[in-house]
């Protein structure tokens, strides 16, 4: 059984804390979330049946800017994870220096049972009951798992019913309408941007570098196309209804139109079925952790074969597993710098919307990669100044920007 998500981020948190003296008073005050919203939302249903949902928008911390963070539609979705979401984009938006402070929100709902207009009538009914603590200079949504840029588009229609137009109030929408080129692929190509980073200082190129990739979603398509773009060999990849493998690499745009025919990636022409537990303890150089939290934990980790472990989900990697890695010499970048490309990506959204000014995807990408590599840079420096591990780097510099923060403005 894996740590509760909040009990893991905790643990990382108080980790580093106490390596930077943190006092018992600080430390309540950085990891009391400073609101908790918890709905109903109710919706008709196409069959005339009323269906009821749980709804969350947790907001951590605001002391760095407005509140930023995803809204995830995922049956597992719950207060305990939510919440540890939301501590994590705080860390998050700090490490890589971005003028906001951290949420989350989700619905607890299995998007598979629903058909386009009941997810439509789930988004707006949301909306209807958490528009008075979101908008542009409050507290930002943006995708994650299970919403896209069509439920973002939903989300700023209805936010506009209540408010008037500006667009700013949430990122990740469709770049027709008011979206940022190069949202889409952000959090998957920063992951590689910092793979090849990682490697690099370790001497390993990335091309050539044998990669198993769990979940096909946004993030980890992404990631994939990117990857084999620079060179990597994708040999396996994995989603909630199983797994493909070609040890020769998997073509990935392919499998992406593979995908968008089927729904999954099982049954991709040209390669074998692989489980999610086998694709975790495969023998890759590069292990991509981008589908639910908590899958490698005590029980798997000592099966983990890879060198590096790179977070593209959130909170994949549960206390147990990170000190199996760190015992073992395995490398994890660690989520709040790992998955930090799609928050980056809409900041930049955000700021071209209230300027009224749209980007071209060049700048766009070229802003990305200067973000990513600065942030990388710091956290790989902490890490040899402190001899501690990527994570606890990323949560010095976290935790340090906040606490400063913090202290300066004043309670
Ligand atoms: P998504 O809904 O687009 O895709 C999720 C993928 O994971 C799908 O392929 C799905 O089939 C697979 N999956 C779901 N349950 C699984 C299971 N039990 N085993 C194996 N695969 C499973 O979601 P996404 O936006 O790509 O997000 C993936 C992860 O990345 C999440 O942890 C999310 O918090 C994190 N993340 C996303 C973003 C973003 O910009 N979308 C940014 C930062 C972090």
């Amino acid at each position: 059984m894996s740590t509760s998500s909040y009990e893991t981020t905790r643990r990382y948190f108080h980790e580093a804390a106490e390596l930077m003296d943190l006092t018992p008073n600080m430390r309540r005050l950085l990891l009391t979330p400073e609101r908790e919203l918890k709905v109903q939302v109710a919706v008709e249903r196409d069959n005339g049946e009323i269906a009821t949902y749980i709804g969350y928008r947790m907001q951590h911390n605001k002391s760095r800017g407005p509140l930023k963070g995803g809204l995830r539609f995922h049956h597992e979705v719950n207060e305990d994870e939510v919440l540890a979401l939301a501590a994590l984009m705080t860390w998050k938006t700090a490490v890589v220096n971005i003028p906001y402070g951290g949420a989350k929100g989700g619905i607890s709902v299995d998007v598979r049972d629903l058909t386009p207009g009941e997810l439509e009538r789930v988004t707006r009914r949301f909306v209807d009951e958490i528009h008075d603590v979101i908008g542009p200079d409050k507290d930002i949504p943006a995708p994650d798992m299970g919403t896209n840029a069509q439920v973002m588009a939903w989300i700023a229609n209805q936010y506009q019913k209540f408010h008037g137009f500006n667009p700013a109030c949430v990122t990740g929408k469709p770049v027709e309408l008011h979206g940022a080129a190069g949202r889409e692929e952000a959090t998957g190509r920063g992951v590689v941007i910092l793979t090849r980073e990682l490697l690099a200082r370790n001497g390993v190129e990335l091309e050539g570098a044998r990669v198993a990739v769990q979940g096909f979603g946004n993030v980890g398509s992404h990631a994939a196309r990117y990857l084999q773009e620079l060179g990597g060999v994708v040999v396996g990849v994995t989603d909630a209804y199983g797994g493909v493998w070609n040890p020769e690499g998997l073509d990935v745009p392919a499998l992406s139109g593979h995908v968008s025919d089927t729904g999954k990636v099982v049954d991709f022409p040209g390669s074998d079925p692989v489980t999610n537990e086998e694709l975790l303890a495969a023998d890759v150089d590069v292990l991509i952790p981008a589908a639910i939290g908590g899958v490698l934990n005590g029980e798997n980790a000592d099966d983990v074969r890879a060198k590096y472990v790179i977070e593209a989900a959130n909170n994949p990697t549960d206390p147990a597993a990170d000190a199996v890695f760190e015992k073992k010499g395995i490398f994890v970048l660690p989520d709040i710098l790992a998955n930090a490309g799609g928050v980056t990506v809409s900041y930049f959204e955000w700021v071209q919307n209230r300027q009224h000014f749209k980007w071209e995807q060049a700048r766009v990408r070229d802003e990305l990669e200067r973000i990513m590599v600065d942030a990388f840079e710091r956290v790989w420096q902490i890490a040899k100044e402190k001899r501690v591990s990527l994570r606890t780097a990323a949560y010095l510099v976290g935790i340090g920007r906040v606490g400063r923060a913090t202290v300066m403005g004043g309670i």
